[in-house]
């Protein structure tokens, strides 16, 4: 990690709709923590997104994406809309956030499943399942089914044709993953849950392998073995039993949807995207809320700014060695819960629904007390 005294370069890129919401009350927390930790944050903003290809033509400019690649870490809104979904694959706004996890090589995507006391009723399970609940699914990110080859449709004749994806992962893809969230689970509950189809993949038994190898270089950490299959429905059974769940591109996609859900909210999941350390520990890095660009919402002032202020949570713990800033902005969320401020998509019953600003207030405030 760098030094605290160096300037830490943080590269926002609001995008569309909420986005720039979002992104902009969360700026107010960047602030309040750069006071306290005595460290600069120099902030610089760029396009992107729909926002990026009404001015450049381009979901993302070459700058920008060398801003990205120079900077400490990335702050993400969202991006997408109406007004561009006609858009040809490689001009539709995603595509700006695709070429930045390529160009930054973000192979592990971190999203963790917390659950508040004060919102378990929003959950789909029952109260005692979820109540406490604080898990870290990490998706790799950049291989796998997604992205091997060969891959197409093919015509086999007589009116039937074939359509074919290749699950392929190199034992580097796998172990950089692996190694990561082990590194991970010694700052929480010291408990890695590799999760596969060892049972019937060829790439399930060579995840495997690598993870149980690896796994020996973490004698304080427990490791176990999960099939992709069982663990689905453990996430649904009995979901406190998981610490840090690790696994490939395509589980992990579901799987992380799975348990995001158990927390019943989309306005309240941060997500972190990190690359490989280099020889100082420093991880290329991108902090986005899991939400969309909320065309529904935008521009009233009502979006939940909790997703994008958490994601500056992951940030000030991966990327700005600052684990217990980052646990007092968790408490501090937890406390403007609890003190019932609640944006309109996690109103309960007879609760005053704020704005995006005045949520933002109450987690300022809260900052004052923990
Ligand atoms: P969405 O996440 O934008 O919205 C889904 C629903 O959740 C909407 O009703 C919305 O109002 C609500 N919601 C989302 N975030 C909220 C918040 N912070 N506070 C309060 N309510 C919130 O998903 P969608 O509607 O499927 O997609 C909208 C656009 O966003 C599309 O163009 C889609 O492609 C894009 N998208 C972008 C990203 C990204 O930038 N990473 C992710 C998902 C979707």
């Amino acid at each position: 990690m760098g030094a605290a005294s160096e300037p830490f370069r943080l590269l926002v890129l609001p995008g569309d709709g909420i986005g720039p919401e979002v992104i902009a009350e969360t700026l107010r927390v960047v602030r309040r923590f750069e006071g306290e930790l005595g460290r600069t944050v120099e902030v610089s903003e760029a396009l992107v997104g729909g926002a990026a290809i009404d001015a450049h033509g381009l979901p993302i400019t070459d700058e920008t994406a060398a801003l990205a690649l120079a900077a400490d870490a990335v702050l993400f809104g969202a991006v997408g809309g109406e007004a561009w979904d006609r858009q040809p694959i490689a001009l539709r706004p995603e595509a700006g956030l695709l070429r930045l996890r390529k160009d930054m090589d973000l192979f592990a995507n971190l999203r963790p499943a917390l659950c508040y006391p004060e919102l378990v009723a929003a959950s789909s399970l029952r109260p005692e399942f979820v109540e406490g609940l604080d898990i870290l699914i990490i998706r790799e990110l950049t291989a796998g089914v997604y992205f091997g080859e060969p891959r197409g449709v093919e015509d086999l004749g007589g009116g039937v044709s074939r359509a074919y994806d290749t699950q392929a992962y190199t034992s580097v893809e796998v172990e950089r993953v692996v190694r990561a969230a082990f590194d991970i689970a010694r700052g929480r509950g010291r408990r890695v849950c590799s999760v596969d189809k060892a049972n019937v993949m060829q790439t399930g038994a060579f995840w495997r392998a690598i993870a149980t190898r690896v796994g020996a270089d973490y004698p304080d950490v427990e490791l176990s073995h999960m099939y992709a299959d069982n663990c689905a429905m453990q996430l649904m059974r009995r979901p406190k039993q998981f610490d840090v769940v690790v696994t490939d591109n395509l589980f992990g996609d579901i799987l992380s949807d799975a348990a995001a859900m158990l927390t019943g909210s989309l306005g309240l999941l941060p997500s972190a995207s990190l690359g490989a350390a280099d020889s100082q520990g420093r991880r290329k890095a991108l902090y986005e809320p899991v939400h969309g660009s909320a065309p529904d919402i935008a521009g009233r002032g009502i979006a939940n700014p909790l997703a994008t202020i958490l994601s500056f949570g992951m940030c000030l713990r991966h990327s700005m060695d600052a684990p217990q800033a980052a646990d007092r902005l968790d408490a501090a969320v937890r406390r403007a819960l609890a003190a019932g401020a609640r944006t309109a998509d996690i109103a309960t019953p007879g609760a005053t629904v704020v704005s995006t600003t005045a949520m933002t207030d109450a987690v300022l405030r809260e900052l004052e007390a923990v």
